[in-house]
């Protein structure tokens, strides 16, 4: 029995992937989408797809529902070792993964003001999985985890200190099980030992950040006390003037959560370009001759390439610049043009490999002599997977 469940639960879905962490074989991956209504049901397995509309009034049905047709596949027969769930916010609590029990609910508990569209459906999630798999161990994996061990001078804001003492306002980063899936990937394609790699990771995504890994672990990174922070996303603005708030209360008439819907929801790719969020999308549109579906295209990658810089500031050397993520893995332009804008660092793209994703050469898709950029695919579900195997056995 070293099966493990993964679940990622959402406001109103519930992701899951049944996984062997020591073959890494993934049995099953799943997602059911709009909890609350009739919603989506798709699990997909080796040679074989569930995909129905049904029902579900809540999380704890959505599960139920997974499971039985889990277990109609017969793959909960041999049961479950432990279920690892994907917490997006540990405060300062949680530097690593947990086995979650009392006192570790009232610390999630405690960091809901921090995400407040997250960490309560995080915790649902582990609630309903405590009552349908009674006696088997529960698993924490945190997403600011891994940016725990940031310096004080990376996490402080230039803000008044009571602000934090009091209020936790400081930077904690997020997207941490994906750069620290990539760290220790980069480390093993590298040949070296994790506390022997210095890299900048960059997950693109629908959100994105990167983060400057030294000796293999986090000492800044471009997300802060929100994943709004950094360079602009899908429909989050990234770091703009703080300025532009009061701007926009007095030119707009818009209120707090006016304008936090418009930075937050409104802005980033789809804001800019006026057409989608969807990077893919923008891509076409732009061969396509659409200005400011390239416009977008400029300023992400101009972003992208002064925050890379920024995280080189804090490595003596780099032997790695990590893509990954949606846009990281795939868009062949995108990395081309944020390191044509990066000779400062001596990077020089092979066209060739950037062309094949990092699918030879070990990932690599800078030209030899120049410093390394890799693309490596992120699998945050096989990291969640690994830590609770590890923490249980
Ligand atoms: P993720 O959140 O990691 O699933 O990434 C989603 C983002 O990756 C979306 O903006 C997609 O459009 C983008 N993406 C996926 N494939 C490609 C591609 N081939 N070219 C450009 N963007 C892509």
């Amino acid at each position: 029995m070293s099966n493990v469940l993964v679940i990622n639960s959402g406001s109103s879905s519930l992701k899951f992937a049944v996984i062997d962490p020591l073959t890494e074989k993934f049995f099953a991956t799943g997602l059911v989408e709009n909890i609350g209504g009739e919603a989506h049901l798709v699990v997909k397995m080796e040679g074989d797809k569930v995909d129905e509309i049904t029902a579900v009034p809540n999380h704890q049905v959505a599960l139920e529902l997974t499971v039985k047709v889990l277990e109609e596949k017969k793959l909960l027969e041999n049961g479950l070792k432990v279920v690892g769930h994907r917490v997006v916010h540990g405060g300062e609590f949680f530097s690593d993964s947990v086995i979650i029990n009392s006192k570790v609910k009232t610390a999630i508990e405690s960091c809901n003001e921090l995400a407040p569209l997250h960490n309560p459906a995080n915790l649902e999630g582990i609630e309903v999985a405590q009552k349908l798999f009674k006696g088997v161990p529960q698993v924490a994996v945190f997403d600011t985890a891994f940016h725990q061990t940031l310096p004080d001078y990376a996490y402080m804001y230039g803000l008044p200190k009571e602000l934090y003492e009091k209020k936790g306002v400081r930077r904690y980063g997020f997207h941490g099980t994906s750069h620290r899936f990539v760290t220790l990937q980069a480390a093993k394609l590298l040949g070296k030992t994790r506390p022997e790699v210095n890299l900048v990771t960059a997950h693109l995504g629908n959100g994105s950040s990167i983060t400057a890994v030294l000796n293999g672990y986090s000492v800044d990174t471009t997300m802060g006390l929100t994943p709004m922070e950094g360079i602009p996303m899908g429909t989050r603005s990234g770091t703009i003037d703080p300025g532009i708030f009061m701007y926009l209360h007095r030119q707009m008439g818009w209120t707090v959560s006016e304008i936090n819907e418009v930075l937050n929801k409104k802005s980033g790719f789809l804001g800019l370009s006026g057409i989608s969020n969807d990077m893919r999308t923008l891509s076409e549109a732009a061969v396509a001759g659409n200005a400011q579906a390239s416009l977008t295209i400029e300023v992400f990658c101009w972003s992208l390439a002064k925050a890379i810089a920024s995280m080189a500031v804090a490595l003596p050397s780099i032997d790695a610049l990590v893509f990954t993520g949606g846009i990281g893995e795939n868009s062949a332009l995108i990395r081309e043009k944020t390191l044509a804008h990066l000779k400062i660092l001596n990077f020089e793209v092979d066209s060739g490999l950037n062309l094949m994703h990092g699918k030879k050469e070990k990932g690599i898709i800078t030209k030899e002599g120049s410093t390394r950029a890799m693309v490596i695919p992120t699998n945050e579900e096989l990291l969640i997977a690994q830590d609770a195997m590890n923490l249980v056995s």
